[in-house]
Parts: structure tokens; sequence; C-alpha cells
């Protein structure tokens, strides 16, 4: 199994970040080995009747990559190319994400290698359903809790609490967060890890000394985290000069209109053809000359190919493992871009996923105020752990953010012993 996780692209990316964290922390090796793979890694079937009649079988994974702190927290992703390996880095991200906030959990991630966008929604209704069934004896609010990620929504986390709570005889709304409103979700849930993404790229502005309402940001992506990030750095003043998705990329150095583009991207389906702004290449619009350059879209899209002409003050990664180990070499020889790792960067929405599921836990409602309130000052006080750890070690963002998220992970482990 080692083999076979190691022969994935991502897995072997999220595990080279590990270990330069790992020899970083000098980690003695017997608590390397356990920190470093997954505790559990469930693939299951899920068999569905298309609506043209026939039955497909899909694959679904989670991978649980250890309880020691809590229960596993982690997205629930569908996209054609979903994988065990892709699966199990996520979920060791996950893990050093939710010690680097101190969130009581450990990481987890699921994913069905499927096309939502070709599914209808009573297809993706009984995906859902279905895929919840078989996951029945792994999941709980005290084992294992789901959220939105790529190609999820709400209403995917609606379906999967209607399952659990059909099969436990009552309401569970702990089983997941990220859920709609008025089925306990949490206020602001559904910007938070876009707004997350704005805050901490306008705390590196401020280090910098640049000021918001002069700054410019292009971003990839443009479902749930790029549109809420363009939207909360809108508000500060930032001008979004560069916008892409799936059906192609947009420019306007004037400034794109995000609240126009949203109603646009609801229409049409994608950025493709919005008229306040050119048509540009999408490989080309990532080394345009911006403030912050913000992927928010998938993994591995910042390369050692276009690592040297990059031409951004500010990395900020919104997406999980947007950086490959060769670009990320590049970027610190560099040394003239701010980078932002994801693990801190896009933690906005685990940590208001924490909050809901504090809330269902104790059946009372926050405001958003208070909600969004408590997420900066989390943020806050992680980014400055962050940038101060690596300031004082002469080290990186990233090796900064991951020591202190692995090494949170390694002392609870070394104090709880080897069972038996
Ligand atoms: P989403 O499905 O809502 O949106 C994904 C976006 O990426 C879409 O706009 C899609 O068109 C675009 N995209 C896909 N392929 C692309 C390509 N080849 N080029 C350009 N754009 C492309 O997903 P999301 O929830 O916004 O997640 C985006 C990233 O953020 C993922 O890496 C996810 O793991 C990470 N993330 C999400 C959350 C969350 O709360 N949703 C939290 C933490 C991290």
């Amino acid at each position: 199994m080692k083999n076979d996780l190691m022969a994935n692209d991502v897995f072997r990316m999220a595990s080279t970040q590990f270990d330069r964290a790992a020899d970083y922390l000098d980690l003695d090796e017997s608590v390397r080995e356990r920190c470093k793979w997954p505790k559990r890694l469930i693939t299951v079937t899920v068999p569905i009747q298309r609506d043209c009649g026939k039955t497909e079988v899909f694959f679904g994974y989670r991978v649980q990559h250890h309880l020691s702190r809590g229960p596993v927290k982690g997205g629930l992703r569908y996209n054609p190319n979903v994988t065990l390996g892709e699966v199990a880095a996520l979920a060791m991200w996950m893990n050093w994400k939710c010690a680097l906030m101190g969130l009581p959990y450990g990481g987890g991630k699921g994913g069905i290698a499927c096309d939502p966008r070709s599914m209808s929604p009573g297809e993706l209704e009984n995906l859902t359903r279905r895929f919840t069934t078989e996951m029945l004896p792994f999941i709980g609010p005290k084992t294992d809790v789901m959220a939105p990620d790529m190609g999820t929504n709400a209403q995917t986390m609606a379906w999967m609490t209607d399952v659990y709570s059909t099969y436990t005889g009552h309401l569970v709304p702990s089983i997941v967060t990220g859920k709609p409103l008025e089925l306990q979700g949490s206020a602001g849930r559904t910007q938070a890890t876009g707004h997350g993404v704005a805050f901490t790229v306008t705390r590196a502005f401020y280090k910098l000394g640049i000021d918001d309402s002069k700054a410019t940001a292009i971003i990839q992506g443009f479902g749930n985290v790029g549109s809420y990030a363009a939207l909360t750095l809108s508000g500060y003043g930032v001008k979004i000069t560069g916008i892409s998705d799936i059906t192609g990329a947009i420019w306007n150095p004037k400034g794109i209109d995000v609240e126009k583009l949203i109603t646009h991207v609801a229409k049409e389906k994608g950025v493709k053809g919005f008229p306040g702004a050119e048509a540009i290449d999408p490989d080309e619009m990532l080394t345009q000359p911006c403030d912050a350059l913000i992927p928010a879209a998938m993994e591995r899209v910042i390369t050692k190919e276009n690592a040297t002409k990059l031409q951004c003050r500010v990395l900020a990664e919104a997406a999980n493992g947007p950086t490959t180990p060769e670009a990320d070499t590049i970027i610190e020889e560099r040394g003239d871009i701010f980078l932002i790792p994801d693990v801190l960067c896009n933690a906005g929405g685990v940590t208001v996923s924490y909050f809901e599921w504090v809330q269902n836990l104790q059946h009372y409602q926050w405001t958003e105020q208070e909600v969004l309130t408590k997420l900066e000052t989390m943020l806050e006080k992680t980014f400055e752990n962050v940038t101060h750890f690596a300031k004082t070690h002469q080290t990186s963002h990233r090796v900064a953010a991951l020591a202190l998220g692995v090494k949170e992970v390694a002392t609870v482990k070394a104090t709880r012993g080897l069972f038996p």
C-alpha cells in the first residue's frame, strides 16, 4: 500500500512536504512513521441507476489520516480525476491544517470519481445517498465529519444528513458541516474559505506595505472559494484583473465587476463570454503582473515551468496543494514572493466547519458577525505564529506552517503512546 500511495503524484508531493517538515523537526523515527501514514483507507463501489435506465458503478473513497486528536474532518469531492492517492494526500494536509489552527480534529478527505457537471440533480442525490449509506459504519460526529469540497455543496451535505439521521432515527446535524442554514448549518460557512483567503491576503499586503485599495489580484477558479475570495477582496478595494475557471479565463486591467460575474456564471455555467472583460489564455493569465496570485481550483498548477515567470508579490494558496515541490524550491530561491501556504490560506473553511460542529453539539446558533469575528481572530493568531516561526527559524512559510502542525500531532501521538 505504501508503494501504491507513493505512485500517486499528489500523495508524493504531500509526503515530500511532510518529510521536509519532519526533517526540520528532527522527528523520532517511530513517531514520524505513525504521523505520515493514514490510519484508514476506505474504498467503496457506489452503484446508481442513471436517468437513461442504465446502472453505473462509481468508485468512492474516504481516507481517515489519524484519529489521535479527535474525529477526522475534511471535505468530500466529486471530480473525474479523484483517486485514492489524491484523497490520501488531501487527508494528510487536513491533519496539519487542523493541528496548526488548534482544532480538535484529525484530517480526513473523501471523493467519488465522477463528473458532476454531466449528472442530473437526481443522479447526484442518488450517488450521495448511496455513498453515505456505504460509509455508515465508518462515520459519525465523534469519528468522521465530512464537508463540501470541489463539486459538492450544501445540498450534498443536506442529503448526507438525511441518510445518517434516517438510519439513526433522529436528526443528527453534527454528522457533516457546510449544511444549509435551515438544517442547522452555520452562518458564514458558505463564504468562510474565500473570506479567510481574502483576510490572509490582506495580512500579507499589510506586512509588505501594499495598500489594499491600490492592489490587484488574479484568481484561478471561480467556484465556492474563488468567487468569495474575489467578492471579499473587491469589498476591501482590491482590483481583480484576471479570473479563470474550467470554461476559460477573462482579463480586465481596470478590474472585473465580481457581482456581475457571479450573475453571469450562475446563468452561463462559467466565466467564458463575460461581457465586462476580454478573453485571455488561462496559462498566460497566471504569469501576468499582480499583487496577489490566488490559485483556487486544484492541485499542481504552479510548476517548475511557470514558477520562474510569476510576477506576483503574494502567492495565496486557496486550493489545496497548488504548488509542486519543484516550484516551491524555485519560489524559495527567488525570495521575492510572499507565500501563504494552503494549510493557512484556506483554513477558514475547516475553522468555520468546527464552529458549525460546536454549535450543533450545543444546539445553539451564532450570528454571522460572531462567526466571522472569531474566524479572523484565529486566522490572525495563526498567521502571526507562522510568520514569526519562519522569521526566527530562517525557514519558508510552508515549512513553518507544516512544522507547527506536524509537531502538534507528533506530540499527541508520543504522549498517548503505542497501543497495545
Ligand atoms: P468548486 O467546485 O466550488 O470550484 C472549483 C472551481 O475550479 C470551478 O470554478 C471550476 O470551474 C474551476 N476549475 C476546475 N478546473 C479548472 C481548470 N483546469 N482551470 C481553471 N479553473 C478550473 O470548488 P471549491 O470548493 O471552490 O474548491 C476549490 C479548491 O479549494 C479545491 O482545491 C479545494 O480542495 C479547496 N478548498 C475548498 C474549501 C471549501 O470550503 N470549499 C476549503 C478548503 C480548501
